[in-house]
Order: structure tokens, then C-alpha cells, then sequence
């Protein structure tokens, strides 16, 4: 069996290979802990989650490292727009972060190994940055250091862009007419009066947003690794800047053999975009009532490098698919059924087959559910394949759901219960409609009754 990955480097799909035999280094881009998560995080996290629990489901042991921006100027920005005072931008990114962590849990992301915070590696930053300095790649103007891209020949090799052509880049331009060129970007900030700052015989600062990544990478897994990923919109100039800043310094090519990137989402066919309305954080989606399971659900539902629209919609079409799945597994559970370890063994390496086809995650999805309507397994057979299908899409599936109910519903159901109890059913059924209402269901049995999530 053969792992195919599309490379955004070469622009094709490559046979897998890591540096080591069977271990995987894999780095994403993290969060700038500025806000609350949103679906565009919530796609991009959920989607790198599938794939580290896919290459693990392989047996690769993998590194899975994701580095937290707590320093940045969005983050200054929020304190003093909050009016918080000078130390206004550490309850932020505490705030945040946590958040961010919170969300990851809801949404079942549980495969990153590490999560290191910019400002645990600035004594790593200042010395890649003086290491560029001595190499003569870094140079000084009135607000800092900045890295020269006129010395760099391969810089646009990611994205497909020259050098020259780098001024049009899209984000998070540092901006001063003291630039050697347009495109240079900032490697050092020097300090200005009420921002954090950290103290370095480069003078004192703090780091530009490229460099935390390579600092971080360079300390954990060295100058060169298997894996790194993030959004589409960090290609250009993000992490050709990473690729300039580390394959500069250490003169060692590539910094990273396998670049993979999720493509956009979109919301109701638009950018999402807290100006036009259709801006939804991970927290507003689960407030209105939705199953994070749900939104998995829907995030597994297309390639990871496709760009895909969200609306409430399709949301609820993911819904219907997931607990329609979910009562058909749970169906299956009960099964005393002997099974057959060949057919398990079978129909398990056709789903790796699928899926090693550049990580497809949907059409393994497909294949699910094509198990579920196979004739030739038996249920015992079928329950145990989607359980380890599921430990790669981490649905629950197996999970016995644990019901939290309200108070009020609980006061309901014993009043139901006394009037089943006098045999006045008619009272009865309409305790249970107002159950109902709330989204539970009550399932009479034999000895008793069970409530269940609606
Ligand atoms: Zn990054």
C-alpha cells in the first residue's frame, strides 16, 4: 500500500516518504489568540486532526506540533481597544488561548502532541535572527530588522511568485519606506513606549510574526522535517518567508518536504467576514444548539484541500446524515453475530486504500457507508470495521451518548410519570410533547424508561 500526499511544492502528488522510516514530523500553523476560534480555524484544525489520526491509523508515530502566536500586534490592539492597560495584552492571549483549546476539545481535536507559545522561544527567535544578521540576510532600519529578499534567489518557490513580484502579497505587510524592497518583512520589532518587549543585544523587542514557526521548529524537530500545514492564505507570505528565514540560516534545502495546505470556506458562497454578517465563531455554532459532532461530520464530508461553503443548511444536512448514522451503528452494537476476521481485515485495507489517495477523507466517509449496506458482512462484522474507521474520523460513533438533562425536563418526566401512573394517558402524552419541545425523547421499555438526546 502506497501513501500519495499532493505537495504544494511541487504541485503534485508525491509517494510519501518521511525522512525517517516510520516517524512523522508534522507542524502546523496555529492560532492568533486574539479572538474566539471561528469555522474557517474549524476546518483547518479538524482537517490536519483527520489526517495526524489517519497516518497514526498507519503506523507512523507521528510529532504533531502547532505553535500559539501570543504576541502580535492584533493582540495589543484588542488589549488597548478593550482599554486594559499596559499588561492588557497577556489576559488576552490567556483568554483566548484558553478558548482555543476549549473549542478543540468540543470539536474532538485531541492528536496535537504540543502547543508552543511564541513567547516560550524568544531567546530561539533572537538567535535566528542574529543568525541571519551574520549571514547578511538581515538588515537594520528605524523600526527594526528586516529580512532582505534580494538575497534570497528561491524566495516565491511555494507560492509560484518571484521576488519582485512580492509586493502585492496579500497580509500582514510590515510597512516603512526604509525597506530595501517592497516585499522585506520584519524579523525583529524594536520596542515603542506601552507594548511588551524583551530585552536582546539586538536591540530591545520583540518578534515578527514569520519567525516564532521557524524558531519553534528548529528547536523541537531541527532544520528540516516531514510535514507542515495551514491554510491556503498562508502560503504567500507566510511560509515562504518561514523557507526563506530557515533554509537561509541553515543552509540545509528543503526546510520542509511536504507542504499541504486546506483550501478556503466560504459561508453561503461569500468570504466569511465579521463586516458582512455571515462571520460565525465555533462557540455561536454549538449556542445555537448544534453538535460539534455535526460539524465534524460536515468538515470530514470534503477533501481537506477543497474549498467549501458553509451554510445552516448543509449543517443540518450533515446533522441528518450523522444521527442517521449513529442510531444504524448503534443498531448494530447489539449483534452476537461470530465475525469473520478475514472479511474485517478485507474491507479495512480497502478503506486505507482509499484514503491513501492524497488523504481522501470523504470518499473514506463514502466507503463507510457503503460498508453499512454490504450484504456479505454480517452486523458483528460491520460494527467493529466502523469503529476503527471511526478512529480515524473520531465521530463517536461507539460512544454511548451521555444524556444531561435539565431541571425542568427531569420535573416533566415525573409528572408524566405519575399520570402514566393513574393510567390518564392523555395527560401524559402531553407531558411528553412538551419533553418533546425541549429535545428530548422518552422511550418507553419494559422495565421503564430511557430518555434520549432529540
Ligand atoms: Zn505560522
Amino acid at each position: 500500500m502506497v501513501l500519495k500526499i499532493y505537495n504544494t511544492l511541487s504541485r503534485k502528488k508525491e509517494v510519501f516518504k518521511p525522512i525517517k522510516a516510520k516517524e512523522i514530523k508534522i507542524f502546523v500553523c496555529g492560532p492568533t489568540v486574539y479572538d474566539n476560534a471561528h469555522l474557517g480555524h474549524a476546518k483547518t484544525y479538524i482537517q490536519f486532526d483527520l489526517i495526524v489520526r489517519y497516518l497514526r491509523a498507519i503506523g507512523f508515530k507521528v510529532t504533531y506540533l502547532q505553535n500559539i502566536t501570543d504576541i502580535d500586534d492584533k493582540i495589543i490592539n484588542r488589549a488597548r481597544e478593550k482599554g486594559l492597560g499596559e499588561d492588557g495584552w497577556k489576559k488576552i492571549k490567556e483568554e483566548y488561548e484558553k478558548s482555543y483549546l476549549e473549542d478543540m476539545k468540543t470539536l474532538n481535536v485531541d492528536s496535537v502532541d504540543k502547543y508552543a507559545r511564541a513567547t516560550e522561544y524568544i531567546p530561539e527567535i533572537i538567535s535566528q535572527v542574529k543568525r541571519l544578521i551574520k549571514k547578511d540576510y538581515a538588515y537594520k532600519i528605524s523600526d527594526g530588522w528586516y529580512f532582505d529578499l534580494s538575497k534570497d534567489k528561491d524566495y516565491g518557490k511555494l507560492a509560484g511568485r518571484k521576488n519582485n513580484e512580492a509586493d502585492d502579497a496579500v497580509s500582514r505587510i510590515d510597512e516603512n519606506k526604509e525597506k530595501r524592497n517592497k516585499g522585506d518583512f520584519c524579523l525583529w520589532k524594536f520596542s515603542k513606549t506601552g507594548e511588551p518587549t524583551w530585552k536582546a543585544d539586538i536591540g530591545a523587542g520583540r518578534p515578527g510574526w514569520h519567525i516564532e514557526d521557524t524558531a519553534i521548529t528548529e528547536k523541537e524537530f531541527g532544520p528540516q522535517y516531514d510535514i507542515h500545514g495551514g491554510g491556503m492564505d498562508l502560503i504567500f507570505p507566510h511560509h515562504e518567508a518561514e523557507i526563506a528565514q530557515m533554509e537561509s540560516i541553515s543552509g540545509k534545502k528543503p526546510l520542509v518536504r511536504y507542504w499541504l495546505h486546506t483550501g478556503f470556506l466560504e459561508i453561503d458562497k461569500e468570504k466569511m467576514g465579521k463586516s458582512k454578517g455571515n462571520f460565525f465563531t465555533i462557540k455561536d455554532i454549538i449556542a445555537k444548539g448544534h453538535d460539534a459532532r455535526h460539524l465534524r461530520y460536515f468538515f470530514l464530508s470534503a477533501h481537506y484541500r477543497k474549498p467549501l461553503n458553509f451554510s445552516l443548511e448543509s449543517l443540518e444536512a450533515a446533522k441528518n446524515a450523522y444521527e442517521k448514522l449513529k442510531n444504524i451503528v448503534s443498531e448494530l452494537k447489539t449483534s452476537k453475530e461470530k465475525k469473520n476476521a478475514k472479511n474485517i481485515e478485507q474491507a479495512y485495507k480497502q478503506f486505507l486504500e482509499i484514503i491513501n489517495d492524497d488523504l481522501n477523507m470523504p470518499r473514506g466517509l463514502s466507503f463507510m457507508w457503503d460498508i453499512l449496506r454490504d450484504d456479505r458482512l454480517n452486523s458483528a462484522e460491520k460494527y467493529e470495521l466502523i469503529l476503527k474507521f471511526d478512529e480515524v474520523f473520531g465521530l463517536d460513533l461507539g460512544k454511548k451518548e451521555k444524556v444531561e438533562v435539565t431541571e425542568e425536563v427531569k420535573k416533566l418526566v415525573s409528572e408524566r410519570e405519575k399520570y402514566r401512573k393513574l393510567k390518564d394517558f392523555k395527560t401524559a402524552d402531553k407531558y411528553r410533547e412538551k419533553i418533546n419541545k425541549l429535545g428530548f425523547v422518552i422511550e418507553d421499555k419494559d422495565n421503564g424508561f430511557s430518555i434520549k438526546k432529540k
